[in-house]
Protein backbone atom coordinates (compact mmCIF):
# COMPACT_ATOMS: atom_id res chain seq x y z
CA UNK A 1 0.00 0.00 0.00
CA UNK A 2 1.41 3.17 -0.79
CA UNK A 3 0.80 6.28 0.55
CA UNK A 4 1.75 9.57 -0.71
CA UNK A 5 2.43 12.75 2.20
CA UNK A 6 1.31 16.15 0.63
CA UNK A 7 2.69 18.56 4.00
CA UNK A 8 1.82 21.64 2.59
CA UNK A 9 2.21 25.25 3.70
CA UNK A 10 2.23 26.88 7.40
CA UNK A 11 1.12 24.31 10.36
CA UNK A 12 1.10 21.46 7.57
CA UNK A 13 4.66 19.81 7.87
CA UNK A 14 4.51 19.90 11.80
CA UNK A 15 1.21 18.25 11.99
CA UNK A 16 1.45 15.74 9.13
CA UNK A 17 4.57 14.66 11.17
CA UNK A 18 2.64 13.88 13.95
CA UNK A 19 0.40 11.42 11.70
CA UNK A 20 3.42 9.71 10.36
CA UNK A 21 4.64 8.89 12.99
CA UNK A 22 1.50 7.54 14.36
CA UNK A 23 0.66 5.67 10.95
CA UNK A 24 4.41 4.54 11.82
CA UNK A 25 3.74 3.03 15.17
CA UNK A 26 1.07 0.88 13.52
CA UNK A 27 3.63 -1.50 12.10
CA UNK A 28 1.94 -1.72 8.38
CA UNK A 29 4.13 -2.25 5.36
CA UNK A 30 2.75 0.81 4.32
CA UNK A 31 4.94 2.63 1.71
CA UNK A 32 4.85 6.41 2.30
CA UNK A 33 6.40 8.90 -0.24
CA UNK A 34 6.75 12.75 0.68
CA UNK A 35 6.26 15.76 -1.89
CA UNK A 36 5.80 19.75 -1.69
CA UNK A 37 2.53 20.89 -2.87
CA UNK A 38 0.69 24.62 -2.35
CA UNK A 39 3.25 27.57 -2.10
CA UNK A 40 6.25 24.29 -1.37
CA UNK A 41 5.00 23.19 -4.69
CA UNK A 42 5.45 27.14 -5.90
CA UNK A 43 9.03 26.78 -4.27
CA UNK A 44 10.12 23.76 -5.10
CA UNK A 45 8.94 23.67 -8.78
CA UNK A 46 7.24 27.19 -9.87
CA UNK A 47 3.42 25.07 -9.30
CA UNK A 48 1.43 24.93 -6.43
CA UNK A 49 0.19 21.15 -7.83
CA UNK A 50 3.88 20.40 -9.44
CA UNK A 51 3.69 17.27 -12.28
CA UNK A 52 5.84 15.08 -9.92
CA UNK A 53 3.38 15.73 -6.73
CA UNK A 54 -0.10 14.86 -9.56
CA UNK A 55 1.99 11.67 -10.33
CA UNK A 56 2.69 10.69 -7.19
CA UNK A 57 -0.92 11.54 -5.87
CA UNK A 58 -2.19 9.10 -9.01
CA UNK A 59 0.07 6.42 -8.04
CA UNK A 60 -0.78 6.14 -4.13
CA UNK A 61 -3.47 3.79 -2.95
CA UNK A 62 -4.28 7.19 -0.51
CA UNK A 63 -3.41 10.76 -0.19
CA UNK A 64 -2.52 12.58 3.23
CA UNK A 65 -2.55 16.06 3.08
CA UNK A 66 -1.47 19.11 5.21
CA UNK A 67 -3.05 22.12 4.64
CA UNK A 68 -1.73 24.65 1.98
CA UNK A 69 -1.99 28.58 1.94
CA UNK A 70 0.86 31.08 2.62
CA UNK A 71 0.96 35.00 2.30
CA UNK A 72 4.33 35.06 0.65
CA UNK A 73 2.40 33.78 -2.79
CA UNK A 74 -0.77 36.13 -2.13
CA UNK A 75 0.62 38.38 -4.88
CA UNK A 76 0.40 35.37 -7.68
CA UNK A 77 -2.27 35.29 -10.17
CA UNK A 78 -4.85 32.86 -8.81
CA UNK A 79 -3.88 29.97 -10.99
CA UNK A 80 -0.51 29.67 -9.41
CA UNK A 81 -2.09 30.16 -5.82
CA UNK A 82 -1.32 27.55 -2.78
CA UNK A 83 -5.26 26.77 -2.39
CA UNK A 84 -5.31 25.96 -6.33
CA UNK A 85 -3.80 22.34 -5.36
CA UNK A 86 -6.43 21.22 -3.60
CA UNK A 87 -8.78 22.33 -6.34
CA UNK A 88 -7.00 20.91 -8.85
CA UNK A 89 -5.83 17.60 -6.75
CA UNK A 90 -9.93 17.41 -6.15
CA UNK A 91 -10.46 17.46 -10.19
CA UNK A 92 -7.86 15.68 -11.21
CA UNK A 93 -8.64 12.77 -8.90
CA UNK A 94 -12.20 12.79 -9.01
CA UNK A 95 -12.90 13.03 -5.77
CA UNK A 96 -16.61 13.99 -5.57
CA UNK A 97 -17.76 12.42 -1.95
CA UNK A 98 -16.80 14.67 0.84
CA UNK A 99 -16.79 13.02 4.11
CA UNK A 100 -16.48 15.65 7.28
CA UNK A 101 -17.67 14.02 10.58
CA UNK A 102 -18.06 16.32 14.02
CA UNK A 103 -17.61 14.13 16.68
CA UNK A 104 -17.50 16.04 19.65
CA UNK A 105 -15.16 14.15 22.90
CA UNK A 106 -17.30 14.49 26.40
CA UNK A 107 -13.78 15.80 27.48
CA UNK A 108 -14.07 18.65 25.07
CA UNK A 109 -17.56 19.47 25.51
CA UNK A 110 -16.73 23.35 27.12
CA UNK A 111 -15.65 24.11 23.76
CA UNK A 112 -18.55 24.36 22.01
CA UNK A 113 -20.71 27.47 21.75
CA UNK A 114 -23.73 25.21 22.61
CA UNK A 115 -24.87 23.97 26.09
CA UNK A 116 -22.76 20.67 26.50
CA UNK A 117 -25.73 18.47 27.11
CA UNK A 118 -27.07 19.32 23.55
CA UNK A 119 -23.32 18.34 22.06
CA UNK A 120 -21.71 16.02 24.08
CA UNK A 121 -20.37 12.97 22.74
CA UNK A 122 -21.90 14.12 19.19
CA UNK A 123 -20.61 12.00 16.09
CA UNK A 124 -22.24 12.93 13.08
CA UNK A 125 -20.77 12.28 9.95
CA UNK A 126 -21.73 14.78 6.73
CA UNK A 127 -21.20 13.48 3.47
CA UNK A 128 -21.10 16.31 0.91
CA UNK A 129 -21.52 16.12 -3.20
CA UNK A 130 -18.09 17.79 -4.42
CA UNK A 131 -17.82 18.07 -7.96
CA UNK A 132 -21.67 19.31 -9.01
CA UNK A 133 -24.16 21.22 -8.27
CA UNK A 134 -24.90 25.02 -8.91
CA UNK A 135 -21.14 25.70 -8.24
CA UNK A 136 -20.34 24.08 -10.98
CA UNK A 137 -23.75 23.93 -13.05
CA UNK A 138 -23.66 25.91 -16.92
CA UNK A 139 -24.51 28.21 -18.19
CA UNK A 140 -23.79 30.71 -15.63
CA UNK A 141 -22.79 34.64 -15.67
CA UNK A 142 -23.77 38.03 -15.86
CA UNK A 143 -26.17 38.76 -18.55
CA UNK A 144 -28.77 41.03 -19.55
CA UNK A 145 -31.88 39.63 -17.85
CA UNK A 146 -33.87 38.69 -21.20
CA UNK A 147 -37.54 38.66 -19.42
CA UNK A 148 -39.89 39.49 -16.52
CA UNK A 149 -40.17 42.46 -14.26
CA UNK A 150 -36.74 43.16 -14.45
CA UNK A 151 -36.31 42.93 -18.47
CA UNK A 152 -33.31 44.54 -19.87
CA UNK A 153 -31.24 44.73 -16.17
CA UNK A 154 -27.76 43.37 -15.64
CA UNK A 155 -28.44 40.11 -13.47
CA UNK A 156 -26.41 37.46 -12.38
CA UNK A 157 -27.50 33.31 -12.90
CA UNK A 158 -26.09 30.47 -12.05
CA UNK A 159 -27.05 26.62 -12.89
CA UNK A 160 -28.34 24.09 -10.52
CA UNK A 161 -27.99 21.07 -11.81
CA UNK A 162 -27.37 17.12 -11.05
CA UNK A 163 -27.37 13.89 -13.15
CA UNK A 164 -28.48 10.90 -11.84
CA UNK A 165 -25.33 8.81 -11.38
CA UNK A 166 -24.15 12.12 -9.67
CA UNK A 167 -26.68 11.19 -7.22
CA UNK A 168 -26.49 7.77 -7.17
CA UNK A 169 -22.63 7.43 -6.53
CA UNK A 170 -23.15 9.98 -3.58
CA UNK A 171 -25.98 8.24 -2.31
CA UNK A 172 -24.03 4.76 -2.12
CA UNK A 173 -21.31 6.37 -0.63
CA UNK A 174 -23.48 7.64 2.31
CA UNK A 175 -25.28 4.03 2.79
CA UNK A 176 -22.20 2.34 2.80
CA UNK A 177 -20.78 4.59 5.25
CA UNK A 178 -23.69 4.42 7.44
CA UNK A 179 -23.55 0.46 7.44
CA UNK A 180 -19.81 1.61 9.19
CA UNK A 181 -21.74 3.38 11.56
CA UNK A 182 -25.12 3.19 13.36
CA UNK A 183 -27.25 2.85 10.26
CA UNK A 184 -29.35 6.13 9.49
CA UNK A 185 -29.12 8.48 6.65
CA UNK A 186 -30.72 11.69 6.39
CA UNK A 187 -31.05 12.79 2.61
CA UNK A 188 -31.63 16.56 2.77
CA UNK A 189 -32.74 18.31 0.06
CA UNK A 190 -35.21 21.45 -1.35
CA UNK A 191 -37.26 19.22 -2.93
CA UNK A 192 -40.26 21.37 -2.56
CA UNK A 193 -39.13 24.00 -3.99
CA UNK A 194 -36.42 22.97 -6.53
CA UNK A 195 -37.19 20.57 -9.41
CA UNK A 196 -33.18 19.54 -9.29
CA UNK A 197 -33.74 17.92 -5.72
CA UNK A 198 -37.12 16.51 -6.31
CA UNK A 199 -35.18 14.33 -9.03
CA UNK A 200 -32.56 13.76 -5.91
CA UNK A 201 -34.73 12.07 -3.53
CA UNK A 202 -36.39 10.35 -6.39
CA UNK A 203 -32.86 8.69 -6.93
CA UNK A 204 -31.98 8.65 -3.25
CA UNK A 205 -35.24 6.90 -2.77
CA UNK A 206 -34.14 4.47 -5.36
CA UNK A 207 -30.90 3.50 -4.31
CA UNK A 208 -32.16 2.75 -1.22
CA UNK A 209 -33.36 -0.37 -2.46
CA UNK A 210 -29.98 -1.78 -2.35
CA UNK A 211 -29.69 -0.86 1.45
CA UNK A 212 -32.64 -1.98 3.06
CA UNK A 213 -30.39 -2.37 6.55
CA UNK A 214 -30.24 1.33 6.71
CA UNK A 215 -33.11 3.65 7.82
CA UNK A 216 -33.59 6.86 5.23
CA UNK A 217 -35.46 10.01 6.17
CA UNK A 218 -35.61 12.77 3.90
CA UNK A 219 -35.40 16.45 5.27
CA UNK A 220 -35.57 19.99 4.06
CA UNK A 221 -32.43 21.48 4.37
CA UNK A 222 -33.99 24.72 6.38
CA UNK A 223 -35.49 22.24 8.87
CA UNK A 224 -31.97 20.11 8.80
CA UNK A 225 -30.13 23.65 9.51
CA UNK A 226 -32.49 24.00 13.18
CA UNK A 227 -32.23 20.53 13.86
CA UNK A 228 -28.62 20.62 13.43
CA UNK A 229 -28.25 23.68 16.17
CA UNK A 230 -31.35 22.18 18.33
CA UNK A 231 -30.93 18.64 18.24
CA UNK A 232 -27.44 17.55 16.70
CA UNK A 233 -27.38 14.02 18.14
CA UNK A 234 -30.23 12.53 16.49
CA UNK A 235 -28.15 12.78 13.01
CA UNK A 236 -26.26 9.81 11.89
CA UNK A 237 -25.15 10.54 8.36
CA UNK A 238 -26.40 13.46 6.55
CA UNK A 239 -26.37 13.26 3.00
CA UNK A 240 -26.44 16.30 0.68
CA UNK A 241 -25.48 18.07 -2.24
CA UNK A 242 -22.84 20.38 -2.99
CA UNK A 243 -24.00 24.00 -1.87
CA UNK A 244 -26.22 22.33 1.13
CA UNK A 245 -22.87 21.02 2.46
CA UNK A 246 -20.84 23.26 2.31
CA UNK A 247 -23.02 25.31 4.77
CA UNK A 248 -24.30 22.47 6.76
CA UNK A 249 -20.58 20.87 6.99
CA UNK A 250 -19.40 24.26 8.41
CA UNK A 251 -22.58 24.74 10.93
CA UNK A 252 -21.52 20.78 12.18
CA UNK A 253 -17.70 21.80 12.37
CA UNK A 254 -18.88 24.49 14.63
CA UNK A 255 -20.42 22.93 17.23
CA UNK A 256 -17.72 21.03 18.26
CA UNK A 257 -15.95 24.32 18.91
CA UNK A 258 -12.30 22.77 17.93
CA UNK A 259 -10.97 23.38 14.44
CA UNK A 260 -7.73 21.26 15.43
CA UNK A 261 -10.24 18.67 16.27
CA UNK A 262 -11.48 18.01 12.37
CA UNK A 263 -10.63 15.22 9.90
CA UNK A 264 -12.25 14.81 6.38
CA UNK A 265 -11.78 12.70 3.33
CA UNK A 266 -12.68 12.85 -0.31
CA UNK A 267 -13.33 10.38 -2.39
CA UNK A 268 -13.48 8.53 -5.90
CA UNK A 269 -15.91 6.36 -7.01
CA UNK A 270 -12.89 3.36 -6.52
CA UNK A 271 -12.65 4.55 -3.10
CA UNK A 272 -9.13 6.23 -3.19
CA UNK A 273 -9.32 9.18 -1.14
CA UNK A 274 -7.47 12.46 0.14
CA UNK A 275 -7.31 12.87 3.54
CA UNK A 276 -7.08 16.37 5.25
CA UNK A 277 -7.69 18.17 8.27
CA UNK A 278 -11.38 20.27 7.78
CA UNK A 279 -8.81 23.46 8.78
CA UNK A 280 -6.22 25.25 7.02
CA UNK A 281 -2.39 26.42 7.37
CA UNK A 282 -2.91 28.61 9.98
CA UNK A 283 0.27 30.82 9.33
CA UNK A 284 -0.20 32.76 12.30
CA UNK A 285 0.96 29.88 14.88
CA UNK A 286 2.95 27.69 12.10
CA UNK A 287 6.37 27.05 13.26
CA UNK A 288 5.73 27.42 17.05
CA UNK A 289 5.23 23.90 17.83
CA UNK A 290 2.02 24.75 18.87
CA UNK A 291 -0.45 23.75 16.45
CA UNK A 292 -3.21 20.51 17.47
CA UNK A 293 -1.82 17.79 15.32
CA UNK A 294 -5.29 15.48 16.35
CA UNK A 295 -7.13 16.27 13.07
CA UNK A 296 -4.69 15.32 10.51
CA UNK A 297 -4.04 11.66 12.87
CA UNK A 298 -7.69 11.45 12.67
CA UNK A 299 -8.01 11.97 9.33
CA UNK A 300 -5.23 9.36 9.07
CA UNK A 301 -7.26 7.03 11.03
CA UNK A 302 -10.07 7.64 8.40
CA UNK A 303 -7.88 6.82 5.43
CA UNK A 304 -7.37 3.48 7.19
CA UNK A 305 -11.10 3.16 7.25
CA UNK A 306 -11.85 4.30 4.13
CA UNK A 307 -9.10 3.80 1.71
CA UNK A 308 -6.49 1.10 2.88
CA UNK A 309 -9.22 -1.19 4.39
CA UNK A 310 -8.10 -1.17 7.83
CA UNK A 311 -10.51 -0.71 9.88
CA UNK A 312 -8.92 -2.20 13.23
CA UNK A 313 -6.12 -0.07 13.02
CA UNK A 314 -8.52 3.10 12.45
CA UNK A 315 -10.56 2.17 15.51
CA UNK A 316 -6.89 1.80 17.33
CA UNK A 317 -6.11 5.40 16.65
CA UNK A 318 -9.37 6.75 17.55
CA UNK A 319 -9.35 4.98 20.72
CA UNK A 320 -6.02 6.33 21.26
CA UNK A 321 -7.06 9.92 20.54
CA UNK A 322 -9.63 9.56 23.59
CA UNK A 323 -7.33 8.15 25.79
CA UNK A 324 -4.94 11.34 25.39
CA UNK A 325 -8.01 13.73 25.76
CA UNK A 326 -9.14 11.92 28.81
CA UNK A 327 -5.43 12.08 29.93
CA UNK A 328 -5.83 15.89 30.06
CA UNK A 329 -3.71 16.41 27.64
CA UNK A 330 -4.29 19.57 25.62
CA UNK A 331 -2.92 22.08 22.53
CA UNK A 332 -3.50 25.62 23.22
CA UNK A 333 -6.56 25.62 21.15
CA UNK A 334 -8.38 23.56 22.74
CA UNK A 335 -6.70 23.84 26.38
CA UNK A 336 -8.25 24.61 29.53
CA UNK A 337 -7.67 25.22 33.18
CA UNK A 338 -6.97 22.16 35.35
CA UNK A 339 -5.63 20.54 31.85
CA UNK A 340 -1.72 19.90 30.45
CA UNK A 341 -0.63 22.27 27.75
CA UNK A 342 1.17 19.87 25.40
CA UNK A 343 3.05 21.22 21.92
CA UNK A 344 2.69 19.28 18.91
CA UNK A 345 4.99 16.42 18.71
CA UNK A 346 4.17 15.90 22.64
CA UNK A 347 0.89 15.52 21.41
CA UNK A 348 1.85 13.09 18.67
CA UNK A 349 3.94 11.30 20.61
CA UNK A 350 1.41 11.06 23.47
CA UNK A 351 -1.04 9.12 20.76
CA UNK A 352 2.01 6.67 19.71
CA UNK A 353 2.21 5.62 23.39
CA UNK A 354 -1.56 5.34 23.85
CA UNK A 355 -1.40 3.18 20.63
CA UNK A 356 0.52 0.52 23.13
P1 LIG B 1 -7.11 28.41 9.25
O1 LIG B 1 -7.99 27.22 9.41
O2 LIG B 1 -5.75 28.17 8.74
O3 LIG B 1 -6.98 29.17 10.66
C1 LIG B 1 -8.11 29.71 11.35
C2 LIG B 1 -7.76 29.84 12.84
O4 LIG B 1 -7.72 28.54 13.41
C3 LIG B 1 -6.38 30.45 13.09
O5 LIG B 1 -6.42 31.25 14.25
C4 LIG B 1 -5.49 29.25 13.34
O6 LIG B 1 -4.38 29.53 14.17
C5 LIG B 1 -6.46 28.27 13.99
N1 LIG B 1 -6.10 26.88 13.67
C6 LIG B 1 -6.30 26.25 12.49
N2 LIG B 1 -5.83 24.99 12.57
C7 LIG B 1 -5.34 24.83 13.82
C8 LIG B 1 -4.72 23.75 14.50
N3 LIG B 1 -4.51 22.57 13.91
N4 LIG B 1 -4.32 23.94 15.78
C9 LIG B 1 -4.55 25.09 16.38
N5 LIG B 1 -5.15 26.16 15.81
C10 LIG B 1 -5.52 26.03 14.53
O7 LIG B 1 -7.91 29.43 8.32
P2 LIG B 1 -7.46 30.86 7.73
O8 LIG B 1 -6.64 31.60 8.73
O9 LIG B 1 -8.69 31.45 7.21
O10 LIG B 1 -6.56 30.50 6.48
C11 LIG B 1 -5.11 30.39 6.52
C12 LIG B 1 -4.62 29.86 5.20
O11 LIG B 1 -5.10 28.51 5.02
C13 LIG B 1 -5.14 30.64 4.00
O12 LIG B 1 -4.09 30.75 3.08
C14 LIG B 1 -6.27 29.78 3.46
O13 LIG B 1 -6.48 29.97 2.10
C15 LIG B 1 -5.73 28.40 3.74
N6 LIG B 1 -6.75 27.33 3.82
C16 LIG B 1 -6.38 26.12 3.32
C17 LIG B 1 -7.23 25.04 3.40
C18 LIG B 1 -6.76 23.71 2.86
O14 LIG B 1 -5.57 23.51 2.73
N7 LIG B 1 -7.65 22.77 2.56
C19 LIG B 1 -8.49 25.18 4.03
C20 LIG B 1 -8.83 26.43 4.58
C21 LIG B 1 -7.93 27.50 4.48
Amino acid sequence: MKIAILPGDGIGPEIVAQAVKVLRALGEPFEMEQAPVGGAGYAAAGHPLPEATLQLAREADAVLFGAVGDYRYDHLERALRPEQAILGLRRELQLFANLRPAILYPELAGASTLKPEVVSGLDILIVRELTGDIYFGKPRGVRECPDGPFKGEREGFDTMRYAESEIRRIAHVAFQAARKRHGRVTSVDKANVLETFQFWREIVIDVHGDYRDVQLEHMYVDNAAMQLVRAPKKFDVIVTGNMFGDILSDCAAMLTGSIGMLPSASLDAGGKGLYEPSHGSAPDIAGQGIANPLATILSAAMMLRYSLGREQQAARIEDAVRSVLAQGLRTPDIYEPGTTRVGTGQMGDAVVAALA
